[in-house]
């Protein structure tokens, strides 16, 4: 193997996030000269920044950790069912620091282009530090949820008081007594918030446009003992979580739902309700998915849930979804949300029917009235998936730019490649198996893939890789077909890709942004191209193909 000197790096990883932390400790593992490159002060990437009260996993703790490593599943114990913000930032810091990766890691540096080099086929990354780095191969471990998005609303900049998106939530404790707090958005952050702080808080105003379907989280504390039991079982829960559709340990119900009465259908709903986590959402039967009649039904049984806990029932049928079914897109976990609205200091505002006009110095004015507040919390959600690739400035062959080529959507092969964009990984990109599953159970799948074809590179002595037009155009197709099934298709979420403060996203457009297919299809889909020799992929060792892997620091 020879060593190639105008290379600061074989690869370079960017994002220390849960994907990245996974990653560069493979590479790292394998001998090669690689760094990430963290736009925050800090690892961790969601859990870093996503400090909000209420903040926390809705996987079940133990099946959101790294399975990869014995020591660590030995060593770390979960407290709760389903962990909090701040314990899941020490955990990542735990892994890393366990195994040394830090110190492979540069912080405060965005990374603001990556221009691949044709005649030399290397990458140049330009970082906000002023450097200048090339690497062979780029990684890009972005996050799915990254690119928070403020309300395209006149007067933000006005407001005298404070106020921020709930991704940058203030590191410091805030005082909440007495505080008369806005909150506009009702989607899974605003969820937890809302649940969290509504006793804490002077009065609470919450501003929803559109109702989301909500679950009890019923989450609960993680004994030792229980955790003891959780680590003899830890190989039977990710082999059912590799077997299951969202790489959760809830198995769908395998009856089919007209093959039993409604009554056992309702038996069933009554007993999963009241079970932790997605039960009532994967433990369902699969029709709900793609069934408009199934789907009808268990919305029917949740909305009667919903009445059943706010007592007021002109706020109840508010908070009911009327445009989309239950569970067709990923159901928000609450813990005492519905409940929250059945105090006395917490108001409803529906800004579907007075619509917020702008934001003052002293709150917000809707057209019914002006409301004041101490804090407003905008939980106005992401420019999803694609939103961290498109802020930064990436240009494959041809000068051809990423954004440009996912302007109506994004097209990949196996969501971890682009056709025009060689030597570059996605292990957690659009349309690959992380962005609809358990993340972490989809991201050790991606990160293992993307290793192991470094691996076979390197094996094999070749230095550049890129996946066909022919097999991308296969893949995305692929993608779309895995859409048509299912009822997702018709809401208005990030799964397919709406938002409505992002040019290109509003409603009524889908973008494929996430693979439908389910955790065994896809990983039987990418072991499959493993053991045809990376097959879609096309490799060379042209010139400037050296590939010595230069050892680690
Ligand atoms: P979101 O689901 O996109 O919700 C954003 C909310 O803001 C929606 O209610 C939206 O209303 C509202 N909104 C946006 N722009 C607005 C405007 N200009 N005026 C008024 N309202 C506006 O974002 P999110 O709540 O941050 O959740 C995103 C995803 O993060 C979730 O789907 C979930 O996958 C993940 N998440 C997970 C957890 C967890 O438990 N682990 C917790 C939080 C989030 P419209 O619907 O009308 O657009």
């Amino acid at each position: 193997m020879r060593s190639e000197t105008n290379l600061d790096y074989e690869v370079v990883v960017v994002g220390a996030g849960v994907a990245g932390i996974y990653q560069i400790k493979r590479l790292i593992d394998m001998g090669i000269k690689a760094t990430v490159l963290e736009a925050d002060a800090d690892l961790g990437g969601t859990w870093y920044n996503n400090r909000y009260p209420g903040a926390r996993f809705d996987s079940e703790s133990y099946t959101y950790g790294y399975s990869f490593s014995k020591e660590i599943l030995d060593e770390w114990h979960w407290k709760e069912m389903f962990s909090g913000q701040p314990e899941n930032l020490k955990y990542l810091n735990f892994v890393a620091d366990k195994f040394n990766l830090r110190q492979h890691m540069q912080f405060n540096c965005r990374v603001q282009s990556a221009i691949f080099n044709e005649s030399e086929e290397l990458w140049d990354i330009k970082v906000s530090d002023g450097r200048e780095l090339r690497c062979r191969v780029l990684i890009l471990a972005l996050g799915l949820l990254s690119q928070p998005t403020m309300p395209r609303v006149e007067g933000v900049e006005d407001f005298q008081g404070r106020s921020w998106h709930t991704y940058n939530w203030p590191h410091e404790q805030v005082d909440l007594r007495d505080q008369r707090v806005g909150v506009v958005g009702t989607g899974a952050t605003a969820i937890q918030v809302i649940g969290e702080i509504a006793d804490k808080v002077g009065e609470l105003t919450v501003f929803q446009r559109r109702p989301n379907w909500v679950a009890p989280l019923n989450n609960s504390e993680i004994s030792p003992a229980q955790m003891d039991e959780i680590r003899a079982r830890y190989d039977e829960i990710f082999e059912t979580c590799a077997r299951t559709p969202g790489g959760f340990e809830h198995e769908p119900d395998r009856r089919g739902f007209y093959e039993v009465s409604q009554e056992e259908r309702y038996e069933l709903w009554d007993q999963l309700y009241d079970e932790p986590g997605f039960a009532i959402w994967l433990r369902n039967f699969r029709e709900i998915f793609t069934d408009e009649e199934a789907n009808a039904e268990i919305s029917a049984y949740v909305a009667e849930r919903i009445r059943g806990r706010v007592e007021d029932p002109e706020v109840a049928e508010k908070l009911i979804p009327k445009d989309h079914g239950f569970g067709v897109q990923r159901v928000p976990m609450e813990t005492g949300y519905l409940e929250a609205f059945n105090r006395e200091n917490v108001q409803l505002v529906d800004i579907s029917e007075t619509p917020i006009e702008r934001v003052t110095e002293t709150g917000i004015r809707t057209s019914d009235g002006d409301y004041d507040f101490d804090i407003i919390v905008y939980a106005t959600g992401f420019d999803a998936i694609t939103g961290s690739f498109d802020h930064i400035d990436i240009r494959g062959r041809n000068g051809m730019t990423l954004k440009e080529k996912w302007f109506d959507s994004p097209t990949t092969f196996l969501g971890m490649m682009v056709s025009g964009f060689p030597n570059l990984l996605m292990p957690s990109g659009p349309q690959s198996g992380s962005a609809s599953t358990n993340y972490p159970r989809g991201i050790e799948n991606g990160v293992d893939w993307c290793t192991e074809m470094l691996e076979y590179l390197y094996d094999n002595e070749l230095g550049y890789f890129e996946a066909t037009e022919e097999a991308e155009s296969r893949w995305t197709e692929h993608v779309v077909k895995m859409y048509s099934v299912m009822l997702m298709r018709k809401a208005q979420s990030w799964f397919t890709g709406y938002n409505s403060n992002v040019d290109g996203h509003e409603a009524g457009k889908v973008r494929y942004m996430v693979y439908n297919g389910g955790t065994p299809k896809y990983v039987a889909t990418i072991a499959d191209v493993a053991d045809k020799d990376y097959e879609g992929i096309r490799f060379s060792n042209d010139a400037h193909m050296p590939v010595e892997v230069v050892t680690a620091d």
